[in-house]
């Protein structure tokens, strides 16, 4: 006999659930709450983004000269937690496109971590001694504008195809050093569960592989992918890693609050990477707010990536040192487990490189001056 079990947990009511625009309120609830529905109603043109916002001249503009480079794609889920009114909207500026899109400034690359020259076969990236970058789609349900792979991502000539799919999997089994597989994309939850089980039961049959990470924005953009048996699926495979992307508080819904809740009870580890973007998280209390809730939803805030190189993503570009100064107004100011690693992830494939303040003021010999969060100094002297 199953006993349930009563928990006193206030934490959830502590998350909105954001109300349905005009253009939705009929929708039943099973199609609202499904993501076949989500995904076959995602917004892909002016005409029905203006039913859902005020539209700006800008914006127009820019959906007219970007969207056969780069689409837009937005679900009915993630454009209702935007402001209609409010064109800088941290939710708008990262799914509708703006006119600096449009500029390439001449330091900017197609691929600026060197993604396609490190792969020893199409679909991975081995740059790493002991972990691959494995890509297993080329769909998302929403185009983030600053995404790094707007190469492929969106373009349906791209899309993995079951040879490379095998090829992947065959030189991954081939190569004994490999022991972390990053499943990547676009994004790996638009492929089915099924396909998706494949992937997993054939990485973790062999035995070098000791984890794999699920990369996905789902959680985000598309919480509903995120069904009880997708959860089931993945938790026949632990351990298994969940690496989200969540930017910005807002996107702290109670529908992700759920789905996070889901994944964590079957067990994943969830992680997330945040891409630093001006004007949407470029402040230490946005950070700071954002990481509180990930904590709440048990999510561990994992990195803050510098916005990278890719074409025509200049207008989210910030200066390092504003990442450096989000670290400053995290460490020892709130819990250890709310600071992420910032890092630049460096053009031509360098790897990731981490980013810290300067906390020790000076070295000689055995002796260390530190300063600690309040900038004050202190001792250390090795024995
Ligand atoms: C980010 C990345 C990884 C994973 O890096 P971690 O620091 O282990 O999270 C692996 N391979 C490539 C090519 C990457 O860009
Ligand atoms: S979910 Fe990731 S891969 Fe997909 S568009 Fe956004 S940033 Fe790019």
């Amino acid at each position: 006999m199953a006993t349930e079990i009563v928990t006193i947990n206030n934490v959830r009511d502590r998350f909105i659930s954001h109300p349905r625009p005009a253009l939705w309120k009929d929708v039943s609830d099973k199609d609202w709450n499904s993501w076949i529905w989500q995904q076959q109603k995602r917004i892909k043109s002016m005409e029905v983004l203006e039913k859902v916002i005020n539209v700006t001249d800008e914006e127009r503009e820019a959906f007219a000269k970007s969207h056969e480079m780069f689409n837009m794609g937005i679900t009915p889920y993630y454009a209702s937690l935007m402001d209609p009114n409010d064109p800088n909207c941290p939710i708008r500026l990262q799914s509708v496109p703006k006119l600096g899109e449009l500029t390439i400034l001449t330091d900017e690359l197609e691929d600026p971590l060197a993604e396609e020259r490190d792969m020893p076969v199409p679909g991975v990236t081995h740059r790493y001694p002991d972990r691959v970058l494995f890509y297993t789609s080329h769909n998302c349900p929403v185009y983030c504008r600053h995404c790094t792979r707007k190469r492929k991502v969106s373009d349906p000539s791209s899309a993995t195809q079951t040879k490379q799919l095998e090829e992947g999997l065959a030189y991954i089994a081939a190569h004994k050093e490999i022991r972390d597989v990053v499943i990547s994309g676009g994004d790996p939850l638009s492929n089915s569960d099924e396909r998706l089980e494949y992937i997993l039961s054939r990485l973790r049959a062999m035995e070098h592989i000791q984890v794999f990470r699920i990369g996905t924005r789902n959680l985000v953009t598309l919480p509903q992918r995120v069904t009880e048996q997708f959860a089931q699926m993945v938790s026949k495979y632990h351990p298994v890693y969940i690496h989200t992307h969540f930017n910005h508080p807002k996107e702290c819904t109670q529908e992700a609050f759920d789905v996070c809740a889901r994944l964590a009870n079957a067990g994943c580890m969830i992680n997330n990477q945040m891409v630093l973007l001006k004007g949407v998280n470029d402040k230490p209390e946005i950070v700071k707010e954002l990481n509180h809730r990930l904590l709440m939803m048990r999510v561990r805030p994992y990195y803050i990536f510098q916005c990278d190189m890719t074409q025509g993503i200049g207008h989210f570009r910030t200066p390092v040192e504003v990442g450096m100064n989000i670290i400053e107004h995290l460490r020892g100011w709130t819990s250890g487990m709310a600071v992420p690693h910032f890092v630049i992830d460096t053009p031509g494939g360098g790897g990731k490189i981490p980013v810290l303040p300067n906390y020790v003021v000076s070295h000689e010999g055995k002796q260390w001056i530190l300063r600690n969060y309040k900038k004050k100094q202190f001792e250390y002297n090795e024995p």
